[in-house]
């Protein structure tokens, strides 16, 4: 806009709100309507392609933006974060991602920082993203966990992501795996996925990781007994955190109480037979012990292909999984549904209707509204 069309919108403005120039002061109380939509349209300026450019080119500041755009419930940002994905898509996939679990106080934060710092001197680009559909509640806790990893957060080659904002797992889920692909495409080729609170997540993070590794605190009493059967078969590589001081002998007790504990499950399908380490993030001990040990998974999977055969089962069991969140929410989010639901749920509960008859109605309602 011209100076002289700046000038005349001014005069225009004074003459048909007020008359008079002198009353143009009063203009200030209309600034929040004005304002807004300045703000507005500043943040929504960039394009798809902008977005993308910026992203390929390894902007973390519009890296967090587009990331921001998958978080969104919005339909609008929905709908151009996807075109971002899609557009990134080409240029992911060539990281190594690795889900870290471990329960809270585990030392997942401290482990997560050192080796993180290990890694970037080996000059990979590196992201940290967290899964925690509980995060709504502990929310404060976990800004905490990602503020202490202070020595990596100014490292301009380390990207930090708290976890989605608490929804269902499947939705927490499905952003963070989005948000792997800019990630990728912004050049990260480690992406670390650590599984945050105490919620079931485990599975979630195992779907779309490479390894998995499981970090276990020695000296906390029953060692096997504290960890279900289940997570110990999904790890690749167990790390016990921690050891230094005087727990440097319990953790070692511990590293071969686990490895023969490990040695009595099947061997899993990757073919490769989990490994045992122990490690210090304060001391900073065993961390290159633990990344060898990653590269070697590495040597091995890539070798039998069932890294390969992994993405190919993760990104069909993704396909289905988004297939299953599109299809749920359109039918609790249906105007018609909504309005009918509570009491068709209410009818349950006294026993005027059976469950299987209320879902058929309701989703008869549903198909047919839909047609
Ligand atoms: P998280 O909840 O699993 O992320 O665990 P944190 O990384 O927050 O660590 C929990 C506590 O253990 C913190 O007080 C850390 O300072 C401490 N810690 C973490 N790693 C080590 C370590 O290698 N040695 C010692 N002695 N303490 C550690």
């Amino acid at each position: 806009m011209s100076f002289t069309k700046i000038n005349h919108y001014e005069k225009e403005y004074a003459d048909t709100h007020h008359g008079t120039a002198l009353n143009v002061t009063e203009g200030v109380k209309d600034q929040p309507i004005v304002n807004p939509y300045f703000t507005r349209r500043k943040r929504r300026q960039l394009s798809t392609e902008e977005y993308v450019a910026g992203i390929l080119g390894g902007n973390i500041t519009i890296l967090s933006q587009a990331i921001t755009l998958i978080e969104s419930s919005n339909p609008a940002h929905y709908a151009q974060a996807q075109e971002i994905i899609e557009a990134c898509l080409p240029h992911a996939g060539k990281s190594v991602r690795i889900g870290i679990t471990g329960v809270p106080g585990a030392g997942k934060s401290t482990f997560i920082e050192a080796i993180g710092g290990m890694v970037t001197s080996l000059r990979h680009k590196l992201a940290v993203l967290a899964i925690d559909p509980s995060s709504e509640r502990s929310g404060g806790s976990i800004l905490g966990d990602k503020t202490r990893m202070e020595s990596i957060s100014g490292n301009p080659d380390v990207f930090i992501r708290p976890s989605p904002s608490a929804g269902s797992l499947g939705g927490v889920a499905r952003k963070t795996r989005e948000t792997v692909v800019l990630g990728e495409g912004a050049g990260s080729a480690v992406v670390f996925i650590e599984r945050v609170g105490v919620g079931q997540s485990e599975t979630a993070v195992h779907s779309m990781v490479d390894m998995f590794m499981l970090l276990q605190i020695s000296g906390a009493g029953d060692e096997l007994q504290g960890i279900k059967r289940g997570i110990m078969e999904m790890a690749d590589i167990m790390v016990i955190t921690k050891a230094d001081g005087e727990n440097i002998h319990k953790a070692e007790l511990a590293k071969t109480q686990y490895q023969s504990a490990l040695r009595l499950f099947p061997m899993p399908e990757s073919g490769w037979r989990p490994m045992v380490y122990t490690s210090s993030a304060v001391a900073k001990t065993g961390l290159e012990e633990v990344w060898k040990g990653v590269e070697e998974f590495l040597d091995h999977t890539r070798a039998n292909h069932f890294f390969q055969h992994n993405r190919n089962r993760q990104n069909k069991y993704w396909m289905y999984e988004s297939i299953d969140e599109v299809l749920r929410n359109s039918f609790y989010q249906d105007p018609g549904i909504e309005s009918l639901i509570g009491d068709y749920e209410q009818r349950v509960l006294n026993d005027k209707l059976s469950s299987f008859i209320a879902a058929k109605e309701l989703l008869d309602i549903y198909f047919k509204d839909i047609k």
